[in-house]
């Protein structure tokens, strides 16, 4: 060529001149590692895995997470690891620098979470980004920062105690396109938290919390006891998850399976509470997958989803992590013996909830003639299980799933022999929930249909109102207190009727000139979001304190409170449950079907049936 450019020697720092496509040259480090952004940072949450990955590695036993603006502006990650030398800080921020791995033989049993030494480089391409770190031995800490494409500032002292922070502002903010792609705030906070959450089930020892826009979204200790463990399952997943979930623990032939196994009952419509580690590390796998789904597969209806937390430990030389850049997915040396090790275990723990099934099939079944008079009951007796989709079989179906649901079904179970004989209750026997939101259930005269969420109001009403009228209504404190920012006037508010807020179980503090901190809620109220109705209760108490009538405000917060009394996931009640709400109706319904609410349920007789069906033919 011309120009002599094939004299320019393999120097990656010389490569500038882009004015000859045909040739090759090395990319430039920053290019290098906007490519390598490509590859593993999509979004703030993946930034924060790295972070977070990152300071366990480095045996971090708390971990501070700060956001702000769903972690486009910042997400700041501070732990009390080992933190990095003065000296390696520069080198941290370069590609392929990494302390995890030296040698070609330490890629085969790789027990780190990271080892690519391409995290912290990426990142900083596409983001301002702050590292700040002070090992053990250090004074005080050295700070480097790096700037999209300039080179990293050399280190220089900043106050920091021993740990790592590592801060990154304005992602992707030299890569327009790239931003373009981020969804919402809110959206990319779901992400990120919910990245938080697998990787706070991923290691019970560490602490972590995690803050968005300065308000706590989650804390948890670190965990070693059982009940420690259940504790945060609890605060991850809400209260009513362990009601709902087996914990089983299975080892053979090297490999060992424990966790929490949800019950066939906890099944959802999303695949979204499906959790597996595999020594520790988030992981994909379709073998995993699909031997999960075989183990169940017979125990739900088509289009749920199990309910599952389980972590996988085998020997770190059986399986190879370095496949993918995101680290999700794994290769097993010998997969058939993880897959059927993991179906055949889990398979049968599932089935050793189910109770026993008699021979003549009297006892377990299900108490309803209609049950009774169907194929299914046949069919299951024939081949030992239920048809994958039995026909017209949901009304028979359910109660054998949640039989083996949990042991008050099982009690359930021998209380039906006796409701075999006995007269239907008022509102009948749950048969079925209908689309989410009503249930049908079986009377002595017709059937009643019922508002699954009406009546979870009613009753809540009904129950607040009667605990309300002797004395102040039970309230239960919050295991992680809610913040909430307001308006300054309601903030005024709150402190102005706290009396008449803890009357009615609600105990909410002043921390700020805008914003409350919720403490304590009704302890009937076990499934309300907090912060939707602290800001409803807060209306009304505002409408009152406008209209100058607070006589009549017992009245109003009661009927606020009891409408978020409603159970978000009603739509997945099992009949046992069901038939409970039937039964609290009763209790609290006992005047018939119409109220200043609206209908909450209705009855049609047989004969009414008969006549809308005849007309219509
Ligand atoms: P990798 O994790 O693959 O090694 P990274 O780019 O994520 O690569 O990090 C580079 C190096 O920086 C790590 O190998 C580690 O030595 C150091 N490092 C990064 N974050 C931390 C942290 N929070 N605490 C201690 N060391 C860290
Ligand atoms: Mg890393």
């Amino acid at each position: 060529m011309a120009n002599g450019q094939h004299d320019i020697p393999y120097n990656v720092g010389v490569m500038t001149d882009v004015g000859s496509p045909s040739r090759i040259r090395i990319l430039l480090p920053h290019i290098a590692n906007q490519i390598a952004a490509g590859e593993v940072i999509e979004r703030p949450a993946s930034v924060a895995k790295e972070l977070l990955e990152n300071s366990l590695d480095a045996a971090a036993t708390q971990i501070d997470i700060a956001v702000e603006h769903g972690g486009v502006h910042l997400i700041r990650v501070r732990d009390n690891g080992a933190g990095i030398h003065r000296d390696d800080l520069l080198l941290a921020l370069s590609r392929h620098a990494t302390s995890k791995i030296a040698l070609p033989e330490d890629l085969e049993r790789v027990s780190t979470l990271g080892f690519r030494g391409e995290a912290l480089p990426s990142i900083g391409s596409v983001s301002y980004l702050s590292l700040v770190s002070r090992t053990k031995e250090d004074e005080t800490g050295w700070a480097v920062n790096a700037e999209g494409e300039k080179a990293p500032t050399a280190s220089e002292p900043r106050p920091h105690p021993p740990g790592t922070t590592v801060e990154v502002r304005d992602l992707f903010f030299n890569m327009p396109a790239r931003r373009r792609f981020l969804r919402s705030e809110k959206t990319e906070f779901l992400h990120l938290h919910g990245l938080v959450k697998r990787i706070a089930l991923s290691r019970f020892d560490v602490g972590i919390s995690l803050h968005h826009d300065q308000r706590p979204v989650l804390n948890v200790r670190p965990a070693k006891s059982d009940e420690e463990k259940d504790r945060r399952l609890t605060s991850l997943f809400g209260a009513a998850f362990l009601g709902r979930a087996r914990r089983i623990d299975y080892q053979a032939a090297g490999l060992r399976v424990w966790g929490w196994l949800g019950l066939p009952a906890a099944a959802r419509s999303q695949t979204d509470m499906q959790y597996v580690y595999l020594n520790g590390r988030i992981i994909r796998d379709k073998r995993i997958n699909h031997a999960l789904r075989q183990a169940y597969d017979d125990l739900l209806y088509p289009g749920r989803h199990p309910v599952y937390v389980l972590y996988l430990e085998v020997d770190p030389s059986c399986v190879d992590v370095n496949v993918h850049p995101t680290k999700h997915e794994v290769r097993f040396r010998d997969p058939r013996t993880v897959h059927d090790f993991l179906y055949g275990r889990l398979h049968q723990a599932l089935s050793e909830c189910s109770p026993p099934i008699s021979a003549d099939g009297g006892e377990s079944l299900p108490p309803w003639p209609v049950a009774r008079a169907s194929g299914a009951h046949a069919r299951w007796a024939a081949h030992g299980r239920w048809p994958q989709n039995p026909p017209g079989a949901l009304v028979q179906d359910r109660p054998r799933h949640h039989s083996i649901a949990s042991e008050t079904v099982v009690a359930d179970a021998s209380a039906s022999r006796a409701a075999k004989q006995a007269p239907p209750p008022p509102l009948g026997r749950a048969l079925a929930p209908l689309h989410g939101k009503y249930l049908i259930a079986e009377t002595g005269l017709g059937i009643t249909l019922v508002d699954i969420q009406a009546a979870q109001v009613r009753i809540a009403f009904a129950r607040l109102t009667a605990a309300y009228e002797s004395g102040p209504v039970r309230s239960r404190p919050l295991l992680l207190p809610v913040g909430i920012v307001v308006a300054e006037t309601m903030v005024d508010l709150a402190v102005e009727f706290a009396s008449d807020l803890a009357r009615v179980g609600l105990v909410v503090d002043r921390v700020g000139p805008d914003r409350l901190m919720v403490r304590e809620i009704p302890a009937l109220l076990v499934r309300a979001n907090v912060e939707a109705l602290v800001r409803d209760v807060l209306a009304v108490t505002a409408d009152y304190s406008r209209d100058g009538n607070a006589n009549a405000l017992p009245q109003s917060l009661l009927t606020t409170l009891a409408a978020h009394a409603h159970d978000e996931l009603s739509g997945h009640l099992d009949l046992a449950e069901l038939n409970a709400l039937l039964r609290d109706l009763e209790q609290v319904d006992a005047h018939g079907e119409e109220s200043h609410e609206g209908v909450v349920w209705r009855e049609l007789s047989l004969e009414a049936l008969d006549a809308l069906l005849r007309r219509r033919k």
